[in-house]
């Protein structure tokens, strides 16, 4: 089928991809000490866009120095914890007026439908925001009376404080709930902030620091600097004088980034890659939840870390599963981010359509069959990828083990539940899982030998800022959202007093 072409952009969006390369510190705007740009390509089109600074160490120590100083006066940290959560509030506020300039933008930059941008990643990201507010008002300490000492000898209690100041490098899939899941924990708990967005997707990231000052945020608590990873981000990593390191992205990043926080024995959080497991029972329709399977891995073209990319379908509905999945594959309108009706849009960057094309080409190497989809498809120079259903797949291939990142799916299928417990947990990942079945009895049993840091129950993909995200295993260390993601910006500390 013809795919959508890509429309003209908003007079908003053309103003801020033509906004000259600057990085943004201790609430100004400034040039980088070096002279070295990356290109901001549009996925949908392959078109080169603009440009964003590709920050010198000079520059990150710059940002650093500013957090620092920022922290260390107390301008954020000492505020009362309400003018905090106001100040975070009309960031809110500020955000949503502009929401329909941030989704076309986000879809521009990283190639996803401009429906999802406005229906899910805008106000997600901004439910992030105000949830995390409220924490810096409402987060105390803990009164604890000693075990070993006879009562009234002691008063002891255990105190919050913010970490410091924390380097946060997320990645270009979600990047605006990514800098809001974030910023918005670290900066209720009274940290402050050198944010560095993915050189992929800058452009959401780079809007936000417009409207800081207008929230009220004091200058030098939020900064903002663009750059490649393996400089810019691990320069960031290093820094003496950051406390914590908080990093989205693909397992082997996270690895790398932990071993160099360790010089400086940083606090770290990892948010890293999935296979995630859906789990498909025998007494569900097939039709209706092949819509649903199709729904947890050909969202965001499969660019999520939760994707559903592992289908195990119990032996008597798995014929049926598979035709619907197929038949799903088939017929999702793929087009370009901004055309009216599209449902999946291109790969992020030429380098992941290429990647994902491989991990395919790989697949069918192996033996498995491509059931749908399958082609790298064409389209002016836009980085798209059909949908793709692979079966007859082992678990030892590589589409089975590894992240691929893309609307690729694998459908196996199983006989009983201890057989597909294993199979779910056959993985060095442990994001999620997802379980679809009317049994309340297998739902639950199910739900507690899967090892991931998040189950869903006749749904997937659904994230809330109340609740812990996270993994188990080699996809992550520690949990955003809920109370524990406010709790990882802080330390503890503990005071011992003597009475008498
Ligand atoms: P990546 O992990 O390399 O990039 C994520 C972020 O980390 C970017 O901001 C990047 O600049 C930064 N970074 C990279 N190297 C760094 C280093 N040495 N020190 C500090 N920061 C560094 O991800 P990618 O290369 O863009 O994508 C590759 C694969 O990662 C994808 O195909 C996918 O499998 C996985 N991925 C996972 C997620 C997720 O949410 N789990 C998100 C993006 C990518």
């Amino acid at each position: 089928a013809e795919l959508a072409t890509q429309p003209d952009y908003s007079p908003e969006t053309r103003a801020a991809i033509a906004r000259a390369p600057r990085i943004f510190i201790n609430g100004r705007w400034i040039e980088s000490t070096g002279d070295q740009t990356i290109d901001i390509w549009d996925p949908s089109t392959g078109q080169i866009i603009g440009a964003q600074v590709d920050a010198t160490q000079v520059d990150i120590d710059r940002a650093v120095r500013a957090a620092r100083t920022a922290f260390d006066d107390g301008r954020w940290s000492n505020l009362a914890p309400a003018a905090r959560e106001r100040i975070l509030l009309r960031l809110a506020d500020i955000i949503e007026a502009h929401a329909e300039e941030l989704a076309e933008l986000e879809s521009v930059d990283n190639g996803k439908p401009l429906t999802f941008s406005r229906n899910m990643d805008l106000p997600s990201g901004l439910g992030y925001l105000r949830q995390m507010a409220g924490w810096a008002s409402r987060a105390g300490g803990d009164c604890i009376n000693p075990a070993l000492h006879p009562g009234g000898l002691f008063h002891a209690y255990v105190r919050r404080e913010p970490i410091g100041v924390v380097g946060q490098i997320v990645p270009w899939n979600f990047p605006f709930i990514m800098a809001m899941m974030k910023v918005a924990p670290a900066l209720a708990a009274g940290c402050t902030i050198v944010l560095k967005p993915a050189e992929q997707t800058p452009l959401t990231t780079l809007r936000l620091a417009d409207f800081l000052s207008e929230a009220g945020l004091p200058d030098g608590v939020l900064n903002i600097v663009t750059g490649r990873g393996e400089t810019a981000g691990d320069a960031l990593v290093r820094h003496p004088l950051v406390d914590k390191i908080a990093f989205t992205g693909s397992t082997n990043v996270g690895k790398i980034i932990n071993r160099a926080a360790t010089d400086t024995l940083k606090r770290v959080t990892l948010e890293l890659g999935g296979k995630s497991p859906v789990i498909i029972m025998p007494d569900v329709d097939p039709a209706t939840t092949a819509g649903h399977a199709a729904g947890a891995i050909f969202f965001n073209a499969g660019q999520v870390c939760v994707a559903g990319s592992r289908i195990y379908a119990h032996r008597d509905v798995f014929d049926d599963l598979l035709e619907g999945l197929s038949a799903q594959a088939k017929g999702w309108n793929v087009g370009a981010a901004l055309a009216e009706g599209t449902q999946m849009g291109p790969l992020v960057s030429a380098e992941q359509q290429a990647r994902v094309g491989g991990y395919i080409e790989a697949g069918r190497k192996a033996g498995a069959s491509v059931v749908a989809g399958g082609h790298i498809a064409g389209h002016g120079n836009g980085y798209f990828v059909e949908p793709t259903v692979l079966a007859d797949v082992s678990p030892d291939m590589s589409v089975v083990r590894e992240e691929i990142f893309g609307p690729v799916v694998v459908a196996q299928r199983f006989d009983d539940l201890d057989q597909v417990i294993a199979a779910a947990n056959d993985t060095e990942l442990g994001l999620a899982a997802s379980i679809w079945t009317k049994d309340v009895s297998a739902m639950h049993r199910l739900a507690a030998r899967v090892k991931a840091g998040i189950v869903w129950g006749n749904c997937h993909g659904v994230i809330d800022p109340a609740l812990p995200f996270g993994g188990f295993k080699q996809s992550g260390l520690g949990r955003e959202g809920g109370r524990s993601g406010f709790d990882a910006y802080t330390e503890e500390k503990t005071v011992i007093v003597k009475l008498g």
